[in-house]
């Protein structure tokens, strides 16, 4: 068997287009804020890349880059100031923050009608309640990828290998809301294979290359690689090429769930922007 690759650019680009639309359709500025701390270069590059594709849909955003040595409390000055500044509709601050800060305490920070990153104990917990506003764009682009490609997940055996907040605990929580069984592997499960193997879905979002083989998967599955790894022969993720061999339907890397990734951070945007605008109060903010 040889896998249908997912063109998660082409998909990405759909998206971008409708979101577009719904900007120029909604007749008012909508603004995201973006916080970078430090110089690591893949963030640098990743918010680049959100402030362009938001300007190509029609989204204002700010800019704010701090330093390596800035304090926590700067930073939690510089969240309150946009949570409350009415012309910012979406707020994203881009992990990792810098050892000396608490991340967990600037996300929930945040208004979290703007946080769309979906990280905030009131999304991440609605999320888990079933009753979703913002959600993580990543593992919300893997489920658009799914529907598009037609994936049938109830009453599926999924696996998601990862259990970070941002991609493997929200993933989890989304294939379960479309009745997928499913279970969340991570560092320390006992023979993962053992668990792959049964999948009908398997989600790796770990950043190891190399972590998923052939032998690991059932034939004709679906494979999504969420993984990001920079290696001397250039950027792969954590699935071996060659599972391409057994799988029924695989996400190249790169190309696929990072352009997804960004996409839906645009549509989060709008979404927040439609909420704020129409007095829909998120509990708790
Ligand atoms: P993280 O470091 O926060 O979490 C990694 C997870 O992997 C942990 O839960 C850990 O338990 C698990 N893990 C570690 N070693 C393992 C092993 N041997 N077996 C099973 N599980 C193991 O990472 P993250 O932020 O969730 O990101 C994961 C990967 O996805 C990274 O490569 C990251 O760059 C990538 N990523 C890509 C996108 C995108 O848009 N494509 C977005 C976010 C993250």
């Amino acid at each position: 068997m040889t896998a249908t690759l997912v063109d998660g650019k082409a998909l990405a680009a759909k998206v971008r287009a409708q979101v577009a639309e719904d900007v120029a359709a909604f007749g008012e500025p909508v603004c995201l804020a973006t916080v970078l701390v430090g110089d690591d270069p893949a963030s640098h590059l990743y918010v680049g890349w959100k402030h362009k594709a938001s300007a190509e849909a029609g989204i204002e955003s700010r800019d704010h880059r701090l330093p390596e040595a800035t304090p926590e409390s700067e930073i939690l000055d510089l969240v309150a100031e946009l949570s409350a500044d009415d012309g910012v509709d979406g707020i994203l601050v881009q992990l990792p923050l810098p050892g000396h800060v608490d991340e967990s305490l600037v996300t929930s920070s945040m208004d979290p009608a703007k946080d769309v990153d979906g990280l905030h104990p009131i999304n991440a917990g609605r999320l888990f309640l079933g009753q979703p506003l913002h959600v993580p764009a990543t593992p919300l682009g893997v489920m658009r990828m799914l529907e598009e490609y037609g994936v049938e997940l109830k009453g599926s055996e999924a696996v998601v290998i990862g259990r970070s907040e941002i991609v493997g605990k929200p993933m989890a929580m989304l294939l379960l809301a479309e009745h997928a069984t499913v279970t969340l592997c991570h560092s320390r499960t006992v023979d993962l294979a053992q668990h792959t193997r049964r999948a009908d879905l398997v989600v790796a979002a770990v950043g190891r290359p190399g972590l998923v083989t052939r032998d690991m998967i059932k034939p004709g599955a679906t494979v999504i690689d969420v993984g990001i790894n920079r290696t001397e022969s250039g950027i792969v993720g954590d699935v071996d090429r060659d599972v391409a061999e057994v799988a029924g339907l695989l996400t190249p890397v790169p190309g696929s769930v990072g352009p997804m990734t960004i996409a839906m951070l645009l549509s989060n945007t709008l979404q927040a922007a439609r909420h704020r605008r129409l007095g829909l109060a998120v509990p708790g903010s």
